[in-house]
């Protein structure tokens, strides 16, 4: 008989176990979200209580939390005339001591702590007349009176709201465990990767994981249960990536032209070996048969232009167009000012002209480029002329015919979706796709990478083009430092620089926060910054005032802009060297982070200031920011401080299968998962040799990738 699998397991209801039953226990296992034996071995404890080595009351130190698991010696609840009794105190001990746990108005305690029973109490120690106690401590009844636990004690979640007792949740486990000892457990996963990765069996795992013998049994047990989760998430991911691959045609670009190295010669620096190394990572699938899907992470002021302006290159050698999309039309005329300034100079061979050359056509397209200026660049998208286009949306939108579309760069994009995809398709030559670099300013870790941005190959530019002065951050902690904030306004103005200050955000309301900006603004100008030509920018005001007032900045009409966090992205003014964000502690990491590099843009040093309000116990995000100017490594601290689960719940819509993996502990882990998952994969696309584990992995698939994957 061959073993169980989860979908087996997930077809039996939990009310079949004797522990379990039809009447109120099972209505509290089915809150729990436990109504299957999958879902029952799926609800793993939160902790395990090693008893020989911890949890006793001699190792209960005064004044700390502490956790005691030991058997109810006696119970007392001084009786009341007429009234329940008032207080129950309840002698725990386990051979290394005693401790009185006290309760107050819980007359029920006196059930519940029965002499005999086996607790784990967890609470504040303290002294009482030379004794140790806790008062109103938490309590996990471990089992009956009388039976002893096990020597790891597992410690299943408990609500609030939901009676369902860690015990109960024990012996519906073993019961489980027993039952299906029998027929054991199928495991998906082929056995010389198992014996590659030192990973003990599916079953075997499920057993330590709930009842381990010792706690090198549970690390054991949950370091295979965690590949799992990964695996399962990455064959989802690498499925997609490869049914891609093999569903498009792509161009196979030209990538010995000449264009790419006339650029190179062009620029006045050396490319840093990040840049380098991306560069090639590209080339290498533009050359191929595969339309590319990348996404090219950088700091701030990697250099990421560059990289992708010899992307847009190499399709324009080869007789193709690049495009190159913004999320909004300043930062597409930003963009274009750019991409023209590193192209000044870079012509085209063309053997029908008199020369020899022609120089490289780039236009922007974006809504606000009409009439006849945009009659004349849309034919030259229809016919070829323009070689390389930068817009916003709009580039894609229908009614936009390109000659032949060889590379799409899209900036700021954290998803570029299935429509974008589609839409791309369109604009391609007959069937075939264009190739796509998605850049992000937003690092997010490796591991994070991986998961999130799976079904996307990756480049990194880890390392900042040599020279720059590095933004120096402070904290102003109190209105002491502030002071000293503006004086920094001040000063760098007087000397022809221009600053930022950012507004308290405001996560309930715009119209709080405009408001708020509106009073900073006021104050600023009335007061710190009085005699400074201060503008006000936020996100209320209509789209052509923002104009104004972000022109005349750049101008330096203005030394001073006010504003809401709609600066966050893509401004850029190296004449300024000031940064105050207020109200520094609302911000994420990463929104800090963004906003700081609007600043050291320039060759003059840079000054970011965060303020607070005073806080004894400091703020490990400030402290954070002050402390590091590595996008990379502020990321990692941004991970470890939130934890997971924003990142994949904004990027993976709540699909989150992790329960035990974290992206941020099993490091080591996702990786090697990703390299199975593309082992299997690539050696079975379909997953038709591993019938368990397709079982498995359809669970997390979407109905897109049902009909993309399974379409005939
Ligand atoms: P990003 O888009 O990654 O924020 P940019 O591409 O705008 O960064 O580059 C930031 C600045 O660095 C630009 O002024 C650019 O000219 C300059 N730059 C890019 N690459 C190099 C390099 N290898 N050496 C020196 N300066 C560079
Ligand atoms: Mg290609």
């Amino acid at each position: 008989m061959s073993g169980l699998t989860l979908p087996d397991l997930a077809a039996l209801g939990v009310e079949r176990l004797r522990a379990v039953g039809t009447g109120k226990r099972l209505e509290s296992f089915q809150r729990f979200g436990i109504t299957n034996l999958h879902e029952l071995l799926a609800h793993y404890p939160r902790r395990w209580v090693d008893r020989t080595t911890e949890a006793t009351v001699e190792a209960a130190a005064d004044g700390t939390d502490a956790l005691v698991v030991g058997e109810i010696r006696t119970v007392q609840a001084p009786p009341r005339r007429g009234k329940a009794p008032a207080r129950v105190v309840a002698v725990i001990g386990d051979g290394t001591g005693r401790m009185s746990l006290v309760f107050f108005n819980q007359p029920w305690r006196e059930r519940q702590l029965q002499p005999g029973t086996w607790v784990a109490a967890f609470g504040k120690v303290s002294r009482f007349q030379g004794a140790k106690q806790m008062t109103a401590p938490t309590i996990d009844v471990l089992g009956a009176p009388d039976e002893r636990p096990r020597p790891i004690v597992p410690i299943y979640p408990q609500s609030e709201k939901i009676d369902l007792p860690s015990w109960v949740v024990l012996r519906a486990v073993e019961e489980t465990l027993t039952r299906c000892r029998e027929r054991g457990f199928d495991d998906p996963v082929p056995m010389e990767v198992r014996t590659r990765l030192g990973l003990i069996s599916r079953g075997e795992a499920l057993r330590r994981i709930h009842l381990p013998e010792s706690m090198v049994e549970k690390h054991q047990a949950r370091r295979r249960l965690a590949f799992d989760e990964l695996l399962r998430v990455q064959l989802v991911l690498v499925m997609r990536k490869r049914a891609l691959e093999r569903e498009s045609r792509g161009i196979r670009h030209e990538i010995d032209g000449p264009l790419v190295g006339r650029l190179r010669a062009a620029v006045p620096y050396e490319l840093t070996g990040a840049q380098q190394r991306a560069i090639g990572e590209i080339e290498h699938d533009l050359a191929g048969p595969h339309p590319m899907h990348r996404l090219l992470q950088g700091d701030v002021g990697a250099g990421k232009t560059l990289v992708a302006v010899s992307a847009m290159l190499t399709a324009v050698q080869g007789g193709h167009q690049g495009a190159l999309m913004a999320p909004t039309e300043v930062l597409a005329e930003q963009h274009a000012t750019g991409v023209r300034r590193l192209l000044q100079g870079v012509t085209v061979p063309d053997e029908g002209s008199l020369f020899g050359d022609r120089p490289l056509r780039v236009e922007l397209l974006t809504n606000r480029v009409a009439g006849a200026d945009r009659r004349d660049v849309l034919a030259g998208l229809a016919d070829g002329s323009v070689d390389i286009a930068i817009g916003t949306h709009a580039l894609i939108q229908e009614g936009v015919e390109f000659h032949s579309l060889g590379v799409v760069v899209v900036d700021e994009q954290h998803r570029f979706g299935v429509e974008q995809r589609a839409a791309l398709k369109a604009k391609g030559e007959g069937s075939v796709e264009p190739d796509v670099l998605v850049m992000t300013a937003t690092p997010i870790p490796r591991t994070a990478a991986m998961t999130v941005y799976g079904d996307l190959d990756v480049s990194v530019l880890d390392e900042l083009p040599p020279g720059r002065t590095p933004i120096v951050t402070r904290w102003a902690n109190g209105p002491l430092l502030e002071e000293a904030a503006w004086a920094t306004v001040r000063d760098e103005v007087s000397e022809g620089r221009q600053a930022y200050v950012v507004c308290p955000l405001i996560d309930e309301s715009e119209k709080l926060e405009v408001a708020s900006a509106q009073e900073t603004f006021d104050r600023l100008s009335n007061l710190e910054l009085k005699g400074l030509r201060v503008g006000l920018l936020h996100g209320r005001l209509p789209a052509t005032e923002k104009e104004s007032v972000m022109d005349a900045f750049r101008r330096g009409e203005l030394d001073v802009l006010v504003a809401t966090t709609v600066i966050e992205v893509g401004v850029d003014v190296p004449n300024a060297t000031v940064m105050v964000i207020l109200d520094a502690d609302r911000f994420g990491i990463a929104q800090l982070h963004q906003l700081r590099g609007r600043v050291g843009r320039g060759q003059h040093p840079s000054t970011c200031w965060l303020v607070t309000q005073e806080m004894p116990d400091g703020n490990a995000r400030v402290e954070a920011l002050v402390g590091s100017t590595d996008g990379f490594a502020l990321a990692e601290i941004d991970l470890d401080l939130r934890g997971e689960g924003t990142i994949m719940s904004t990027a993976q819509k709540g699909r989150n299968d992790l329960k035990l993996a974290s992206l941020r502990t099993d490091r080591e882990l996702v990786g090697l998962a990703r390299e199975v998952a593309f082992e299997i994969v690539d050696a079975d696309p379909l997953l038709a040799g591993h019938p368990n584990l397709l079982d498995e992995v359809r669970l997390l698939f979407t109905a897109d990738d049902e009909a993309f994957l399974f379409k005939s």
